[in-house]
């Protein structure tokens, strides 16, 4: 079996490669439905972000109200790094244990798909990473027509997250999402070919 993290700044087209990934027959760990997971009521993390943050988080059905998570940890690292520290961990074994199953079903190939692959120091998880990388302006005018998000929100994202030069020097395929769709399906297909014959997978 062979693992691959998935990763790359927002909008740059990680959900899209999953996608076609899973379509192709590999298993997807989606790292934003684990954090979501890991926050529910009776989640591994739920306990500890309620002691850390206060009951004011919670909404009237005692479920952690993430906006409002968001509002105290945007802007401030501290409360950001207390709440990552949580996090992470917990996630982290999650993720080990769904990779763990995949292994166990005989899976031939996973796609951890996390934005904060590296950040997160997820790299031991994984057997090589695909770095997603588009250009900033594609990547504002896509979130905007696409997923609504207003420009200067997409532009202050960009801004904080790490740069796509630092990013890909932790590449073992890089994947420039500059064109149409149809092209990145052709990138994708490419390296999916390219992974068959490297990993001798019959994928
Ligand atoms: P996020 O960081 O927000 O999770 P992401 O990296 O997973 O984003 P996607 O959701 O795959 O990125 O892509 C962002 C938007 O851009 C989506 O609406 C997607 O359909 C669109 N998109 C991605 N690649 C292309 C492309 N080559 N041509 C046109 N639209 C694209």
């Amino acid at each position: 079996m062979v693992v691959i993290g998935l990763t790359g700044g927002i909008g740059s087209g990680k959900s899209t490669v999953a996608s076609i990934l899973a379509g192709m027959g590999a298993t997807v760990i989606d790292a934003d439905k684990v954090g979501h997971e890991v926050y529910c009521p009776g989640g591994p993390a739920w306990q500890d972000v309620v002691t850390a943050f206060g009951k004011g988080i919670l909404n009237d059905t005692n479920e952690i109200d993430r906006q409002k998570l968001a509002k105290i940890v945007f802007g401030n690292p501290e409360a950001l790094a207390k709440l990552n520290a949580i996090l992470h961990p917990r996630m982290y074994r999650m993720v080990e244990e769904r990779i763990k199953k995949a292994r166990q079903r005989g899976d031939k190939v996973v796609v951890l798909e996390a934005a904060l692959l590296i950040e997160a120091g997820w790299r031991l998880l994984v057997d090589e990473v695909w770095v997603m990388v588009a250009p900033v302006e594609k990547v504002v005018r896509r979130l905007k027509d696409k997923k609504g998000v207003a420009e200067e929100d997409a532009r202050a994202r960009i801004r904080v997250q790490l740069a796509a030069e630092e990013l890909q020097k932790h590449a073992d395929v890089v994947i420039k999402n500059n064109g149409s769709l149809e092209e990145l399906k052709e990138k994708v297909g490419h390296q999916w070919q390219v992974l068959s014959e490297r990993k001798g997978n019959d994928c």
